[in-house]
């Protein structure tokens, strides 16, 4: 069809081998291979500042051939673009720094995130999206506005693009006009929206269209998205409001109780990805941290080990184990069976937790795997349906 990759079905009895460094002895693992069919190939980020890095080696785009079909991934932590024929263009933090006194934007993106803590008065850095749900309409517009024009104006020819938008399942009629009023303010004609869990499902490969029910998890920013899709719809769908930011909070609270010490929010989350794991690891990482010693309130460094920072996350992964739980419990017995033969996919920047697949299997006796570039499964569905209309067209909404 198209001569696109069709999803090919991923036989998730086989998880993929996990990171380094893990115990081989937990249930469920053999060394079969797993089939998964991918569109674009950036390597997720081991650290913090390797993803900017990663961010601004996107592939350029051909500017002399205009954007005619974009997929945009609106997420809590990160915004990604991605137009038809090219991959992944754009790939931002959803992050915009604005004026308080004045309410006017100051960056967007990038530039706004590196200013996350460091913000002279008056200067907060907001997110948007907070929580999975559109929270600060004005801010959304605006970046999207933005985003959407860093990618539609750099042609020399404008033609005014189709656009699909992978929202939140359960987004209000009124969050939806907020999409549709930014999009058109940036030149788009025609603004499809598909829901977030169904885009993750696509992106990742699952059958989606078939009767056969696959579960879809997936851990963003802001939220842990639970699916069970089958037959082109969302047949259970649970969300609870703990995802990636939550660790990133937990590891704050724990420096600040273990160690006396004040870090800020990107600190914690360059601890998480370094150290962070959901099981114990063959080899315990350490790594130096620098914040401000709340008795001396001078600069300090400290030495943390990934044991401490696995307790100190502990809590809120537990809350991610437990959704699933009641998930699947929530599941008809029918589409439970095609899970428990099939196995359940982990996607979002949250699934990269060293371990967070085993302690999953463990904790439900499923086969679990990672996709294999789980930031951006949701851009590649969306981008998917662009590339098929014809199979995937029932999943977009208006
Ligand atoms: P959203 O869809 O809400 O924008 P993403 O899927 O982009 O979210 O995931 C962002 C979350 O993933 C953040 O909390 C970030 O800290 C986390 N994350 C990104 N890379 C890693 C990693 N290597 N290890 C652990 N967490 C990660
Ligand atoms: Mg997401």
């Amino acid at each position: 069809m198209n001569g696109i990759p069709q999803p090919v079905q991923v036989i998730c009895k086989v998880p993929v081998v996990g990171p380094p460094g893990l115990p081989h002895t937990r249930r469920g693992r053999n060394s079969d291979p797993v089939t998964v069919s991918i569109e674009t190939t950036p390597v997720p980020s081991a650290d913090a500042d390797a993803g900017e890095v990663r961010r601004r080696q996107l592939p350029k785009r051909r500017a002399w051939r205009p954007a005619t079909e974009l997929a945009v991934d609106l997420g809590t932590a990160n915004t990604l673009v991605l137009v038809k024929g090219e991959g992944v263009v754009l790939n931002e933090p959803s992050v915009a720094a604005v004026d308080q006194a004045t309410g006017n934007i100051m960056g967007i993106g990038l530039d706004a995130k590196r200013m996350l803590g460091r913000t002279p008065d008056g200067i907060l850095a907001v997110r948007p999206m907070k929580d999975g749900v559109i929270a600060n309409f004005e801010v959304a517009e605006k970046m999207l506005r933005h985003f959407l024009r860093l990618v539609i104006d750099r042609t020399i020819f404008k033609v005014k693009p189709t656009v699909i938008v992978c929202v939140p399942s359960g987004i209000t009629e009124v969050e939806r006009r907020a999409v549709r009023d930014s999009a058109r303010s940036a030149g788009v004609k025609r603004l499809l929206m598909v829901a977030e869990p169904m885009a993750a499902a696509i992106g990742v490969g699952l059958p989606v269209d078939t009767p056969v029910g696959s579960m879809v998890i997936d851990i963003g920013g802001g939220t842990t998205n639970i699916a069970v899709i089958a037959l082109g719809g969302i047949v259970c769908d649970a969300s609870i409001r703990t995802g990636g930011d939550e660790l990133d909070q937990a590891i704050v609270q724990f420096m600040r109780k273990n160690y006396s010490l004040l870090i800020g929010e990107p600190t914690a989350e360059r601890i998480k990805i370094k150290l962070g794991s959901a099981v114990p690891l063959d080899r315990e990482e350490e790594m130096d941290v620098k914040g401000r010693d709340l008795v001396s309130g001078l600069p300090k460094t400290v030495r943390v080990d990934s044991s401490g920072v696995r307790d100190a996350i502990q809590e809120p992964v537990s809350r991610i184990v437990n959704a699933v739980r009641r998930a699947l419990e929530m599941t008809p017995p029918e589409l439970a069976s095609d899970i428990l033969e099939r196995g359940i996919v982990l996607t979002g920047g949250g699934s990269l937790i060293r371990g967070l697949d085993m302690l999953l299997m463990d904790e439900t006796g499923l086969p679990v795997r990672v996709d294999e570039d789980p930031l951006t499964s949701v851009v590649r569905g969306t981008g998917r349906i662009l590339d098929d209309y014809s199979k995937y067209g029932n999943v977009l909404t208006t």
